[in-house]
C-alpha cells in the first residue's frame, strides 16, 4: 500500500445507510470504538456530508433512497471519495434481483473503494478507509498542479 503523504488535515467520514441491516454499520461504529479508535489518525465520523471528504455507504438501497444517496454524494464538496462497506452495496448480495432495490450502489454514484463481506471486519473497514484517502490525495495533488 501507497504512503500517505501530502494529506495535512483530518479526514472526515460521513455514513449513509441504506437498507442495511445493521451489520456493516456496527463494524463502521466498532472500528471507533477504544480497541480500533481511528479518531487518533485523525479519521473522524461527521453528521453532515458538506464537511465530509469521504462517503461510507451501506445497504442495498431501496428504490426511495436512491435520490437521497445522490444528494448526499452531490453535497459533499470535491475532491471526494466514495467507499461501499459490505456484499449487499457491492453486489446487491443477499438481496440481489430483488423487485424494490435500485443497486449495487455503482449504478447510483461514483465507487471509489468496495469493502467486501457480510459484514467486514473493523480491520478491513480501516483499510478501505485509508485507500480512499490516497484516492484524495492524489485528486488534490492533481488540483495543486493545474492551478501552478
Ligand atoms: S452485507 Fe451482510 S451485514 Fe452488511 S448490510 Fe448486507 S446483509 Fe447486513
Amino acid at each position: 500500500m501507497g504512503k500517505l503523504t501530502n494529506f495535512k488535515r483530518s479526514l472526515w467520514v460521513f455514513h449513509a445507510s441504506g437498507g442495511s441491516c445493521n451489520a456493516c454499520d456496527i463494524e463502521i461504529i466498532a472500528a471507533l470504538t477504544p480497541r480500533y479508535d481511528v479518531e487518533r489518525f485523525g479519521i473522524k465520523l461527521v453528521g453532515s456530508p458538506r464537511h465530509a471528504d469521504v462517503l461510507l455507504v451501506t445497504g442495498a438501497i431501496p428504490r426511495d433512497f436512491a435520490d437521497k444517496l445522490r444528494r448526499i454524494y452531490e453535497q459533499m464538496p470535491d475532491p471526494k471519495a466514495v467507499v461501499v462497506i459490505g456484499n449487499c452495496g457491492t453486489s446487491g448480495g443477499v438481496f440481489y434481483d430483488s423487485y424494490n432495490i435500485a443497486g449495487p450502489i455503482d449504478e447510483i454514484i461514483p465507487v471509489d473503494v468496495y469493502v467486501p463481506g457480510c459484514p467486514p471486519r473493523p480491520e478491513a473497514i480501516i483499510d478501505g478507509v485509508v485507500k480512499a484517502w490516497l484516492k484524495i490525495e492524489k485528486l488534490e495533488k492533481e488540483l495543486e498542479g493545474k492551478k501552478e
